[in-house]
């Protein structure tokens, strides 16, 4: 997977949040301050046009100008969570230099974007945060590259362990974040940050099998 392939993830993610940003920020709204979607679209946006001015030339560099991005132009905590998971990804332990990323190398970029929200936000599995389709979605994604699997296969295990993340944060109390302010009233609702990543990782996937 070259850069193409990487500003194609961006651009189906930011389509992907446009057109689930009232969605994203109804979650939000349930158990936050209701601005969820606004938050990814205005960051997204801003991603886009960066990645067209600048035109990074390899995966990493498109990684780490999307974070970048988000860092600066998201107020809200998803803007530096995903902003730290995408920097995580194209840095130079991560993606780094690497111009034709394979299996192993996508699973250790998503390995390391886990790592980069887990230390800016402390939040463990089970806290009803992003990290509760993250976590369960790149290690699906590592053991099916470890054991052989296709990139169908692999991209498919992805998505569907980050969607039935997202699904399993409905019963639970957040613990993390603005949500844990509602203590057990947070119980009941789709965490908002684990839904985008489930749709940011279906992005991954629908961009990666369509190739170059
Ligand atoms: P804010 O909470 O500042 O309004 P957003 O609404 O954009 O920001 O994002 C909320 C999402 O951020 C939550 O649904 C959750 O998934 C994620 N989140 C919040 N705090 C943390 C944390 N400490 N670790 C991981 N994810 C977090
Ligand atoms: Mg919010």
């Amino acid at each position: 997977m070259q850069a193409d392939v990487f500003r194609a993830w961006i651009a189906a993610s930011a389509r992907v949040i446009e057109e689930q940003r009232d969605h994203l920020t109804q979650l939000d709204a349930a158990i936050g301050d209701a601005d969820h979607g606004i938050n990814l679209s205005r960051g997204f946006t801003a991603v886009l046009s960066a990645l067209e001015s600048a035109a990074p030339a390899t995966p990493g560099a498109v990684l780490m100008l999307t974070g970048s991005t988000l860092i600066s132009k998201v107020g809200g905590a998803s803007g530096p969570l995903y902003g730290t998971a995408f920097r995580g990804a194209g840095a130079g332990k991560a993606l780094g230099d690497t111009t034709d990323v394979d299996l192993p190398g996508l699973a250790a970029a998503l390995e390391a974007a886990l790592a980069g929200v887990q230390r800016l936000g402390a939040a463990r599995e089970g806290d009803k945060t992003m990290v509760d389709a993250l976590a369960p979605a790149t290690g699906a994604f590592s053991k099916a590259v470890a054991e052989g699997a296709s990139d169908a296969e692999a991209l498919t295990a992805l998505v569907d362990a980050a969607q039935a993340g997202a699904m399993a944060t409905i019963p639970m109390q957040a613990l993390k974040g603005r949500a844990s302010y509602l203590g057990p009233r947070s119980v009941g609702h789709e965490d908002p940050g684990a839904a985008s990543t489930a749709l940011i990782l279906a992005a991954l996937r629908d961009a990666a099998l369509a190739g170059p």
